[in-house]
């Protein structure tokens, strides 16, 4: 039997030895506190839950679902965006649920690269960008997202034979690892640039409603005319609490969306209703939960950069999302530190490198690990460090 050449371009995936060690570690009854996953760590609000569990007995919903989802559903996805952005959307043609904003990352790459075609993606970024490319037979066009530059990307460095090639370009604010938020500014300069290369924008947006200090991120889809060019994904993953349910939404362009449905129709059968209906409640009901966890990740996230200033790391503020992007001392590569906090403090956190060649020299720890285990890890880095 002979594998498909386009596994063989899959690079390794980073994280695995830093997982076998902490596996190793554990088994040895070690007490490891993990910054690694990027998951919250509360539960599912339970009004959503309780929902779910009435739409689970209806028969109605045991049997296949649409590919395209509940017209009751795309109606609330559509009203949301409409309260939280003031962005208006057609529900039928601008607006489709997914299987978690991962399946849909991943498919949208299948309606626009092919063999020799170019795709902008972030470094650091989302591993998903570059790897669908990859496995579609493009070629990520890495734009650097440095420190200096506030972690956005500078459109006027990209070569010229690069942009021949490129059919889109990916961006995500709030963004994941960097904790780095923007403005419509940056997004209008992102859609005029688009514009002019022929290139369509995929903007990647779950972080949305995790913000702090009641700044709310805004969605690109405020900029006017981003729909002739634009898609953006939202979840209902990190704003619910819902990682482990699946659904999320693409929405905006409207052939996007359609040659998006036609991969998709071909490929899966929708979302469990009984989880479409959870959503339903999520987006339409009380929106409190919200803002209660995002004050338990602020307490988090402002104890933890203290510690981390304490014992010299520099690391920004962030203004949203459940990370913090923190340099490591000089010195030190991003996989070095990682193991050095692993085996002198039992604290695992993840090297930059794993999202890209910019992020060399940070590490990414996540505000998603219960109070007590903070507290635990804080204690141990202050003692660690004298
Ligand atoms: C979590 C995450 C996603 C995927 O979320 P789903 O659970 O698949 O909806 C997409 N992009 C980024 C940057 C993420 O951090």
């Amino acid at each position: 039997m002979n594998l498909a050449t386009r596994l063989g371009k899959l690079p390794a995936y980073l994280f695995v030895d830093i997982n076998r060690k902490i596996e190793e570690k554990r088994a040895r009854g070690e007490d490891i506190v993990s910054f690694a996953i990027g998951d919250p760590d509360l539960p599912t609000p339970s009004h959503i839950i309780e929902h779910m569990c009435r739409a689970a007995h209806d028969p109605a919903n045991h049997r296949y679902p649409e590919t395209n989802g509940l017209p009751e559903l795309r109606q609330a996805i559509a009203e949301w965006y409409k309260r939280r952005f003031g962005v208006v959307l057609n529900s039928e043609k601008e607006v489709l649920p997914l299987i978690g904003s991962k399946e849909g990352i991943g498919h949208v790459t299948l309606c626009f690269v092919e063999p020799g075609d170019i795709a902008l993606v972030t470094d650091p970024g989302y591993p998903v960008y570059s790897m669908s490319t990859l496995i579609a037979g493009g070629e990520p066009y890495f734009m650097p997202l440095t420190e200096e530059n506030d972690f956005l990307p500078d459109f006027n460095a990209i070569p010229v034979e690069v942009l021949v090639k490129a059919k889109l370009m990916w961006l995500n604010y709030p963004n994941n690892p960097t904790g780095a938020t923007t403005n419509l500014d940056f997004f209008e300069k992102a859609i005029d640039f688009a514009k002019d290369h022929n290139l369509a924008i995929c903007h990647d947006a779950p972080y949305t409603e995790v913000y702090f200090d009641d700044q709310k991120p805004p969605s690109l889809l405020e900029v006017p005319g981003a729909k002739e060019v634009a898609i953006e994904f939202h979840s209902l993953s990190k704003t619910y609490h819902m990682t482990g349910w699946r659904i999320g939404m693409a929405v905006g362009n409207a052939e996007t969306i359609d040659a998006l449905f036609r991969v998709k129709s071909n490929l899966d059968s929708g979302i469990p209703q009984a989880i479409q209906h959870a959503a339903i409640e999520a987006l339409r009901g009380s929106q409190e939960c919200i803002s209660e966890h995002n004050a338990v990740l602020q307490r988090r996230r402002d104890k933890l950069t203290k510690v981390l200033r304490e014992i010299g790391l520099t690391t920004r503020m962030p203004k949203a999302t459940f990370y913090v992007w923190a340099r490591v001392p000089s010195g030190y590569t991003s996989v070095d530190f990682t193991n050095k906090l692993l085996d002198e403090a039992g604290i695992a956190v993840t090297p930059g490198i794993g999202y890209g060649r910019e992020g060399e020299g940070y590490i990414r720890l996540s505000l998603t690990l219960p109070d007590d285990r903070l507290d635990k890890a804080i204690d141990r880095l202050s003692n660690w460090c004298r």
